[in-house]
């Protein structure tokens, strides 16, 4: 499990849903504003109230190796296993498993990051008529191919290229942090499955949103809609908001696959090939 920053109820909302904090394996903090990060100094003493045995990743800009060496010294604790800090910078990914997460400098008042999660490539299509048509029967050789490994029948070598098609790209999701929309961002987040985007006011507050290095529901629209995102997601509503209807509409007049975040809500990326 992957956490994208980590606000102050982030514990207490990862109880009151099906997840548990336990299973997180990375973290990735976006900036040093208290929505962003303050979360951490509960979460990790309750990893390790839970003896947590688990190694723990948290990434972040500049600085995050400090701040959390300072937020593990608050109070008398120390973590019952470990944690590894890596700051990110603006270009800088990391590979792990099935995924590449990468970053890019966002444009906030202070540094920030966005970040992308990019599943590796995944293998062609395995075109089964094909196979047939080359007398090889069906049953475990076929596995084999689609693992990637030839075979012989007889007499023949088959290699999976005869049989696969070429390979398809993996999901990307897009998570922009606090930020105002950039020419930069958009290539990064270019023809992203979901994007997640700051949509922290509604039009007519621009001045005021983009001032705090913020962007609006329609220039979050509007980035999805110049990258080729599939899907929109608006997050980080400022809390003067009681219905975010209003922003709902205006980005659906740019980039019509929006929807709004909320808590607890799930989201299926699924495969478009
Ligand atoms: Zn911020
Ligand atoms: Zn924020």
């Amino acid at each position: 499990m992957i956490l994208f920053d980590c606000g102050e109820g982030t514990q207490r909302q990862f109880m009151l849903s099906k997840l548990s904090f336990m299973q997180i394996s990375k973290v990735f903090i976006t900036h040093f504003h208290g929505d962003h990060f303050l979360g951490l100094p509960g979460l990790i003493q309750s990893m390790s109230l839970n003896d947590r045995d688990k190694l723990l990743y948290i990434h972040g800009p500049k600085g995050i190796q400090e701040l959390v060496g300072s937020l593990l010294t608050l109070g008398y604790f120390a973590p019952g296993f470990e944690i590894r800090v890596a700051e990110l910078a603006d270009g800088s990914s990391i590979d792990f498993d099935e995924y590449i997460v990468s970053a890019l400098d966002a444009l906030h008042t202070v540094p920030a990051l966005s970040y992308s999660l990019t599943e590796r490539q995944r293998p062609g299509k395995f075109d089964k008529p094909k196979a047939l048509e080359l007398g090889l029967p069906e049953g475990p050789l076929f596995g084999q191919l689609q693992n990637g490994h030839a075979v012989t029948w007889e007499g023949n070598t088959i290699t999976p290229e005869m049989v696969m098609g070429p390979p398809r790209r993996g999901r990307k999701i897009v998570y922009s942090g606090d930020t105002l929309p950039t020419k930069e961002f958009i290539e990064f987040a270019k023809d992203c499955d979901v994007l997640i985007h700051d949509a922290t006011a509604d039009s007519s507050m621009e001045e005021k949103a983009n001032r705090y290095g913020h962007s609006t529901a329609k220039q979050a629209a509007t980035v999805a809609k110049e990258c080729g995102a599939k899907e929109l997601i608006l997050t980080h509503f400022s809390p003067r908001y009681e219905d975010v209807t209003p922003m709902l509409i205006e980005a659906k007049e740019i980039f019509e696959n929006t929807l709004v975040a909320e808590d607890f809500l799930e989201y299926t990326v699924s495969y478009t090939d």
